[in-house]
């Protein structure tokens, strides 16, 4: 069930309730798609002030598959993680990792990356691996389709998409799991409104926008996303998918997105970078050498409070794991407080004030 509390400059403040405790919409969910966001504890996520976090469809029903961990518990007590699980729908995996054998109106027939095995899945199979997982919040199967991708092959993406929701709407769900559609349309407008239209006609408890920020332009992102937020349903949370640059991440809420997830933190955390309010910086270079201050001046992590740049080089230079470790706590704490920081502003009539400060300080020119 989802609350809308407040609404100012085209952002919303809003409240979701799942089965596994409340998630405070804008929310930036850690990503942690073997089951674990990678190399930290669930407690260390939670410290970060992260209430949900997503886990990957594709990748736990290959290994260690769903039935196991269903055995074993469910994905909550496998992964030690008593907050909510978002589980995303696989589809985004199926047709992006060049595996894809073949796709018809039934579903998708693809390769496994681990063995090559023939693998199907289904709107009906990937909901039933959702089931078995436990999650709080399972994703409809969906198909989207690369830039620049031809209209007619966005169309049929699209539609198929469109059918592949209904059905995944009449699948069993486990008690108090929530169901979100997925709006795709590929990069024309026409397209996007019609997906938009069609699937917030239906009685999905979310939505995620899907396809974009696959390398077209960022207004057109950003046009398209407008676009579609401005027609779902008002009464139910907006999540745009694998977005999160903190750029992205002020541009999204201020079109009235709610929800996020975004690798993007822990990836560039493993190569020694961060993000700072300077921008993103790598710690590997020498001119932090003898750095003695924290990563982030203005950061309230724990990594930010115990240790200097040149600690963190340091951990870079030696190989340390724990190099990894401190900057993946710092790069994820920056996202959740970054979304936390507009969340309270949002209905105080203070927002236009601090999203303009935010887009100075992220070096953003605002977009239409
Ligand atoms: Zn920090």
């Amino acid at each position: 069930m989802f609350e809308l509390l407040a609404e100012e400059a085209g952002a919303r403040r809003g409240r979701l309730h799942t089965a596994h405790g409340a998630i405070d919409t804008p929310a930036f969910m850690p990503v942690g798609t073997q089951a674990t966001v990678k190399a930290l504890t669930p407690e260390e996520v939670r410290e970060l002030g992260a209430q949900v976090l997503l886990a990957n469809t594709y990748h736990l029903a290959l290994r260690p598959g769903a039935e196991r961990i269903a055995r074993l518990g469910g994905l909550h007590r496998f992964m030690g993680w008593e907050g909510a699980i978002l589980t995303d729908s696989g589809g985004f995996q199926v047709f992006s990792l060049d595996h894809l054998v073949k796709v018809s109106d039934d579903g998708a027939i693809f390769r496994s990356h681990l063995d090559g095995s023939e693998q199907a899945f289904t709107p009906e199979s990937v909901m039933a691996i959702q089931r078995q997982l436990g999650s709080d919040i399972a994703m409809a199967f969906d198909q989207p389709v690369s830039w620049p991708a031809t209209d007619a092959t966005a169309r049929v993406a699209m539609e198929r998409t469109h059918r592949w929701a209904a059905r995944c709407l009449t699948a069993e769900a486990p008690p108090g799991q929530l169901r979100f559609g997925i709006v795709q349309g590929g990069f024309e407008e026409e397209l996007r409104r019609e997906s938009a239209e069609v699937l917030g006609e239906m009685p999905f408890d979310g939505f995620g926008v899907g396809g974009l920020s696959l390398g077209e332009p960022k207004a057109v992102t950003y046009g398209l996303l407008a676009l579609q937020t401005a027609i779902l349903p008002r009464d139910r949370p907006r999540y745009l998918m694998g977005v999160g640059t903190p750029a992205d991440l002020v541009e999204a809420i201020a079109r009235g997105i709610d929800m996020f997830d975004c690798v993007l933190p822990t990836r560039i955390a493993r190569n020694g970078s961060i993000l700072t309010r300077g921008g993103r910086i790598n710690l590997r270079n020498r001119r932090f050498i003898e750095d003695s201050g924290p990563p982030d001046d203005g950061c309230d992590c724990y990594t930010c409070q115990r240790f200097s740049r040149a600690y963190l080089r340091h951990l870079f230079m030696a190989g340390e794991i724990l190099g990894h470790r401190l900057a993946s706590i710092h790069n994820l704490r920056l996202l959740v407080r970054l979304v936390a920081q507009i969340r309270e502003r949002i209905g105080t009539g203070g927002l236009e004030h601090t999203m303009t400060s935010l887009r100075d300080l992220w070096a953003l020119a605002p977009l239409p």
